[in-house]
């Protein structure tokens, strides 16, 4: 913070989910640390260095960080697999994600701008967008610096001074990239970074009365914890919650890439994800077809620590993740749904301290199920079947959540009809996981409040002055 290292007399140990290895320690922030993290953020915004540098400097700035990282590429999606575990080749992505949303908003930052209103003729009203002051960025483990900086580049850009804190699991990506920050020119103080537990840095950074703007990505729960405690400061927030995607396949669809696609929507990331396609819904007609080649290209995934290139499912994030899966695994067993492959460790001797969990799929799942209702958050696929359009789209909906949906269909009327009735913030057709920093992304439903990246997502980070001037 502050453009320095801050250590603290309390740490806690980062875990390689490949081995179960310590690779490191990082601070525990107290709430004192968070407290000086959002003062010291709160007189940069003031000084006002950031807010009032012109705005296509600012942009320059964001720029940059993107060109270090791009230069630090293969070592910044090592880090992120070495402590969150997805395979090398997803850490790529997800790195070159990142540096595409700084870019974007490097670009973006002298485009930012009010507009005229027509009122009388002696009168000029004018809307002027000002930054909101200091924000704060909650961030979970499971994309730990894609989704830092899809929140991170449009506030800075609009020039808002930030704290962000990663989720504890997996800090490394963000405090490097904290590192090309300072050295890109941003005057010290704009960018923050506290290391620490949601329970104590979390909420008291949420809880901060000098913070103006909250953006959250995580859990439901959580999201609806720091809700209350923003509203204590009426602090606005942007909730980026959990999900129970629908993937739809229809018969006419292109079978072969909607099952590689089914299989793709659920075991990237081991599952660990808010938008995976954990509920797969197969036309009556193609469903046994379907399952079958499902069901053998999954067992074909190569299970391994993500650093080796070849891997494509990689361990769970930790001990516990691991655990909570398994524990949906055996409910689903339990509430007769039937276990047709995985369901735990692989039998690997070489895989057997890491937090490894084999793909699974369920079928004969019922709605009502633990496993069909709840975020499993894990490799676990559960299966529908369906004959009309009409029973399709009310199972899909029939969830607490509304992320994401995919649908399988070249008939333009079908996916157009499926497109409007789904509850879901983002609809995929003929395609699944596909995101850009242009796209707006967010949720309907316990799935969150307000959209995250493209244009739009400026107008969470920054407020309107709406100005008249009587010129008579
Ligand atoms: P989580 O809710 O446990 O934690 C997320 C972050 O919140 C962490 O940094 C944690 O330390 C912090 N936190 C926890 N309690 C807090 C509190 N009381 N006050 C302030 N901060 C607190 O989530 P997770 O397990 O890290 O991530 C998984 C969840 O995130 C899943 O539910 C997933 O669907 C969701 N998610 C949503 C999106 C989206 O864009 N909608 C994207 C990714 C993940």
């Amino acid at each position: 913070m502050n453009g320095a290292w801050t250590g603290s007399s309390e740490t806690f140990d980062l875990v390689n989910p490949a081995s179960g290895d310590v690779i490191g320690h990082v601070p525990r922030a107290s709430k004192e640390h968070v407290d000086a993290a959002v003062e010291v953020a709160r007189k940069a915004f003031d000084a006002p260095i950031w807010r009032d540098m012109e705005q296509t400097k600012r942009g320059k700035i964001l720029l940059q960080i993107a060109a270090l990282m791009r230069e630090h590429f293969e070592e910044i999606s090592k880090l992120e697999t070495l402590n969150q575990g997805k395979p090398i080749r997803e850490s790529k992505g997800d790195v070159a994600w990142a540096i595409r949303a700084f870019e974007y908003w490097g670009g973006a930052a002298d485009k930012i701008q009010g507009e005229t209103i027509p009122v009388t003729a002696n009168r000029v009203t004018y809307t002027l967008r000002e930054p909101l002051g200091v924000t704060a960025h909650i961030i979970p483990w499971n994309y730990p610096l894609a989704l830092a900086v899809r929140s991170l580049a449009p506030a800075l850009a609009a020039g808002n001074t930030v704290v962000a804190k990663p989720a504890e699991l997996t800090p490394l990506t963000l405090l490097r990239v904290a590192e090309f920050a300072q050295k890109s020119g941003l005057p010290d103080g704009v960018f923050n970074v506290v290391t620490g537990s949601g329970a104590v840095a979390g909420r008291a950074l949420v809880s901060n009365s000098h913070v103006d703007g909250i953006t959250f990505t995580g859990s439901t729960d959580t999201g609806a914890h720091i809700m209350e405690d923003a509203a204590k400061n009426v602090t606005p927030v942007l909730l980026e919650l959990g999900g129970k995607n629908p993937n739809i396949v229809f018969p006419d669809a292109d079978l072969k890439r909607a099952v590689q696609m089914a299989k793709y929507a659920i075991f990237t990331n081991a599952g660990q994800m808010c938008w995976a396609g954990s509920r797969l819904f197969l036309h009556e007609e193609i469903y046994e077809k379907f399952l079958e080649e499902l069901k053998k290209q999954t067992e074909s995934l190569r299970i391994g620590p993500g650093l080796e290139e070849k891997t494509e499912l990689g361990p769970m994030v930790s001990k516990e993740q691991q655990e909570r899966v398994m524990g949906y695994i055996r409910s689903g067993t339990e509430e007769g749904a039937k276990l047709i492959i995985g369901g735990q460790p692989p039998d690997d001797l070489a895989l057997r301290n890491g937090f490894f969990l084999k793909p699974t799929i369920f079928t004969d799942v019922k709605p009502t199920m633990k496993i069909a209702r709840e975020e499993i958050f894990g490799p676990v696929l559960t299966v529908f079947r369906f004959s009309t359009v009409e029973d399709v789209i009310r199972m899909a909906n029939e969830t607490q959540f509304g992320l994401y949906a995919g649908v399988w269909t070249n008939d333009l009327k079908l996916a157009h009809r499926v497109v409007r009735e789904i509850q879901a913030g983002v609809v995929a057709v003929n395609d699944y996981l596909v995101a850009y920093p242009q796209t707006p992304f967010g949720g309907y439903k316990d799935s969150g409040i307000g959209y995250e990246s493209g244009l739009q997502a400026v107008n969470h980070y920054t407020r309107i002055k709406s100005v008249t001037m009587n010129t008579s």
